[in-house]
């Protein structure tokens, strides 16, 4: 039984991997050293003070999960809070709070035949499951197709290459760029449905992946499993992450509801502390938990990185969006507070278990 909370590391590196890519490598005290063990494909949340606002945000780890560093690839978005921050500010030296890995991402390597997809950014928890599972696991091998813009702006291409000469037998790396001819049509343009089949009929067949792992936008992971369902694979075998689903909600944290009527009881269990309180149902468990429970864990509010993870003990709610929990810990009664809304009139939600 363990609650997240943030822990101050250091920062060790910080270095440009494209004109607006960075990757950040943490120290991890001794200390630490367990609580910040992971698996490939995981995730974890940052947070730093950004002009004034606690700014959190979720990042893939990018490095061999056999070597244990803490290192995270951080793309500048136009416009974006935490990676402008991080890609212009953020030096060796500093301090930043991060939480310990989370995320179902995650593989148990066996001597498959495993598939990715990823554009942009989404190439970090696949070359951390590429990495760590080519070393681990003699008999995998993997293909992965990766969309970009252009030749310059992709994320760890050197060690993308690296990892394919040493490899060479065990890795099909597949440069898809949307700005740039390829050598033909085929590796230009957008990883789309079509482009998806086309590549999967010309290029990596005749033996196609037994596993797939997809982590970009939310039309090309869609787009791809589909067509990868419709090819016979079983949904349980298609794996997604998504970096982010639609604007989050900044609107202010819902009152507390005059009265009884029409309300919920709300009793949510942190830290072996419970605290209840009234919410309307129309108001996301998260949201109204916050409001008496300040400290409560979450990052992205769109049902995607699973911080706010918290298990219905009593009552029944309703989850509007789902992106990161499995369907077995959704059977045990695991639901993203931050997508989640009362059916009845008592919820009892448990945070540390
Ligand atoms: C599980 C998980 C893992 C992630 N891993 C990584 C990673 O390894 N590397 C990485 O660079 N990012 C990753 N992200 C995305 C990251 O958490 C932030 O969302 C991203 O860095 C933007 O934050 P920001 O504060 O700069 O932008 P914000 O200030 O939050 O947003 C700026 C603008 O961009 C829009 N926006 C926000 N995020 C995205 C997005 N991802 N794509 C398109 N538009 C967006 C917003 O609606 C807004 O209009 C991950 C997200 C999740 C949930």
């Amino acid at each position: 039984m363990r609650t997240p909370v943030f822990h101050p590391l250091r920062v060790i590196e910080v270095t440009p991997l494209t004109d607006d890519s960075v990757a950040v490598t943490f120290d991890v005290p001794d200390q630490l050293r367990r609580e910040f063990a992971y698996q490939a494909g995981q995730h974890v949340t940052v947070k730093a003070d950004v002009d004034g606002s606690d700014v959190r945000r979720s990042y893939s780890i990018c490095a061999n999960a056999n070597d244990g560093k803490l290192r995270v690839g951080i793309k500048r978005l136009p416009g974006g809070a935490f990676s402008t921050w991080a890609t212009s500010h953020l030096v060796a030296g500093a301090d930043v709070e991060v939480m310990p890995p989370v995320g179902e991402f995650t593989v148990e390597a066996r001597p498959i035949h495993y598939g990715a997809v990823a554009a942009g950014s989404g190439i970090t928890p696949v070359l951390s499951l590429v990495s760590t599972t080519l070393e681990s696991e003699p008999g995998c091998r993997w293909t992965v197709i990766f969309g970009n813009r252009s030749a310059d702006s992709v994320m760890f291409l050197d060690e993308l290459e690296g990892l394919k000469d040493r490899y060479p037998e065990r890795l099909q790396l597949i440069h898809i760029l949307s700005r740039e001819q390829g050598i033909t049509p085929l590796f230009s343009g957008r990883i789309d449905r079509e482009k998806l089949a086309e590549l999967l009929d010309r290029v990596v067949a005749p033996a196609a992946p037994e596993e797939w792992f997809l982590c970009g936008p939310f039309e090309m992971v869609m787009a791809a499993r589909a067509e990868l369902e419709e090819r016979g694979l079983s949904p349980e075998l298609i794996r997604d992450e998504l970096f982010f689903a639609g604007p989050l909600d900044l609107s202010t944290l819902p009152p507390e509801p005059e009265g009884e009527e029409g309300s919920v009881l709300l009793t949510l269990t942190l830290d072996g502390r419970s605290t209840t309180t009234r919410m309307r149902p129309e108001v996301a468990i998260l949201d109204a938990a916050l409001r008496v429970r300040g400290e409560l864990p979450y990052s992205c509010k769109g049902g995607m990185c699973a911080s706010c993870k918290a298990r219905v003990v009593e009552g029944e709610v309703k989850m509007e969006k789902n992106w990161a929990l499995v369907e077995n810990e959704v059977a045990a009664g695991y639901v993203l507070t931050c997508q989640s809304h009362p059916l009845t009139d008592a919820v009892v939600v448990d945070y540390d278990v």
